[in-house]
């Protein structure tokens, strides 16, 4: 039992760095068993907790024995790999050997729930909250990304990975290819105690949530552009990076939500501090209730409204908060604040994005808007790939555009107009993105006589939508 009773003081005391703890602990025989047995409790303690209380033993244990302790040994019980508690005889073992027929049926019972076959499945805390890398950006509103390194040596004292899959433990630094002044490091990496964070000259943005700004103006063409959903503000600052030196240059930030309000406003005044203020405009109302001719001069628009959330960690696999019918809902209001942004008169290019994983909340909004009379008749359409992050390999589902046209290259390049990020496996959350665009002067009749171009085969059902 000296195993466990060594690991039951450390998982009593799990502060601090427990590796470095445990490795430093010179009682310990074997710290690297201690460590493996510690680590793997903490990271299934949810689960070996509703085990344990679901099976009751702690009522009927002949022995006492501390939370701690118990929760080791009904780790190696059920949740390692050897299932077996290494110990020779001892009356503690003894005493929750008696129940364990009751703590399998539990165990059982817990996979059945999350509806998996083996332990490495079941969601933790790890594999759920936390964000594979570390994204941050170079706030260059307040700092030349030039000065920066030389600024603050704490990034610059880090080492360059080629890949952001590189990014095994602190110490390393990612340039992100596609955003520019972007850049991953290791979550556990101190980020939020470097002067650089404190001063707002780094803000932390996950790498997917900076597609919408950059795809909206990467070129610099749009001075004044409308965020219509825009709290905490996170697009909200990043496209304020990407407005042109123009006295006239101003992000409107429309937030619904009073509280939100509050928290936008906070973090806009951090990211431009004092000499750049009038950059970002709060506004706080509906913004289908704000009227587009009051927008007059307004040319693009990035729309990032409320949504399932399921591309964040942990809530994927929510079935109750993602059903059927609360996503229909989602996806009605998806396309009306939409369809209100595609309305401002001069509106060139109009970003909607979502953090959902769902096509009914991206691909299936897109299709809705692209099949909307109105929406074709102010000349809109799907930008190509070309001019939404090319480089991004990963896009829109061809095979949801089978609803708009059978022609698989149609699909394809429908497809190619949006963005799809896959939560972890592409370094950072689930995300969607899709641009609209439009020519000046676009209008119906450009429309049908693209539809007719568009339809070669004649048989009147072939709609490109795209640029
Ligand atoms: N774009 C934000 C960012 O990157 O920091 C996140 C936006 S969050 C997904 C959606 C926000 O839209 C919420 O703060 C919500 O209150 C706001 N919202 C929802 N409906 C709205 C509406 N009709 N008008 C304005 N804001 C709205």
């Amino acid at each position: 039992m000296k195993l466990y009773f060594d690991a039951e003081r450390h998982l009593k005391h799990n502060d601090g760095n427990l590796q470095k703890r445990i490795f430093d602990d010179k009682r310990l025989t074997n710290p690297k068993h201690v460590f493996a047995l510690v680590y793997s409790t903490i990271k299934y303690k949810d689960h070996i907790e509703h085990v344990i209380k679901k099976s009751r033993i702690q009522r009927d244990l002949k022995i006492k024995i501390s939370d701690a302790l118990l929760a080791l040994l009904v780790h190696d019980l059920l949740f390692s790999s050897r299932g077996r508690i290494e110990s020779g005889k001892h009356p503690i073992k003894d005493a929750v050997l008696a129940h364990k027929t009751r703590l399998q049926a539990e165990f059982i019972k817990l996979k059945l729930k999350h509806k998996v076959k083996s332990v490495e499945q079941l969601p933790t805390k790890e594999n759920d909250d936390e964000t594979p890398v570390r994204w941050f950006r170079i706030n260059t509103v307040k700092i030349d990304p030039e000065r920066f390194n030389q600024k603050h040596k704490f990034f610059s004292k880090l080492q360059p990975v080629n890949r952001f899959q590189e990014l095994t433990q602190p110490g390393l630094i990612y340039q992100d290819d596609h955003i520019p002044n972007l850049f991953g490091i290791h979550p556990k990496e101190k980020l939020s105690q470097t002067e650089a964070y404190k001063l707002g000259e780094v803000i932390i943005q996950d790498r997917a949530s900076c597609f919408p700004a950059h795809i909206l103006n990467h070129n610099k063409e749009h001075i004044k552009i409308i965020d219509a959903c825009a709290a905490p503000g996170n697009k909200t600052s990043h496209a304020a990076s990407y407005l042109p030196q123009d006295e006239n240059a101003v992000v409107y930030a429309v937030e619904r939500d009073e509280k939100r309000v509050k928290i936008l406003r906070t973090m806009s005044e951090r990211a431009l501090g004092k000499n750049k203020k009038k950059l970002i405009q709060v506004l706080h109302n509906d913004f289908t209730k704000t009227n587009p001719q009051d927008f007059a001069d307004i040319t693009g628009l990035i729309v990032d409204p409320s949504c399932s959330g399921s591309g964040i960690f942990g809530r994927a696999s929510d079935e109750e908060e993602n059903n059927d019918q609360r996503l229909e809902k989602l996806a009605s209001f998806q396309v009306v604040i939409m369809k209100h942004a595609l309305s401002f008169p001069s509106a060139s290019k109009v970003v909607y994005s979502t953090c959902s994983i769902h096509a009914e909340e991206n691909e299936r909004v897109v299709i809705d808007l692209l099949s909307d009379r109105q929406v074709q008749s102010q000349g809109w359409k799907l930008a190509t790939r070309d001019e939404v992050l090319p480089s991004w390999e990963r896009r829109g589902i061809e095979s949801e555009f089978v609803a708009l046209s059978r022609d698989p290259e149609i699909c394809k390049q429908l497809a190619g107009g949006c963005v799809r990020s896959n939560p972890k496996e592409d370094g950072g959350i689930g995300f969607f993105a899709a641009c609209f665009v439009r020519k000046k002067n676009d209008g119906a009749e450009d429309c049908e006589d693209e539809n007719e171009k568009d339809d070669e085969d004649g048989d009147g059902d072939e709609w490109s939508g795209f640029d």
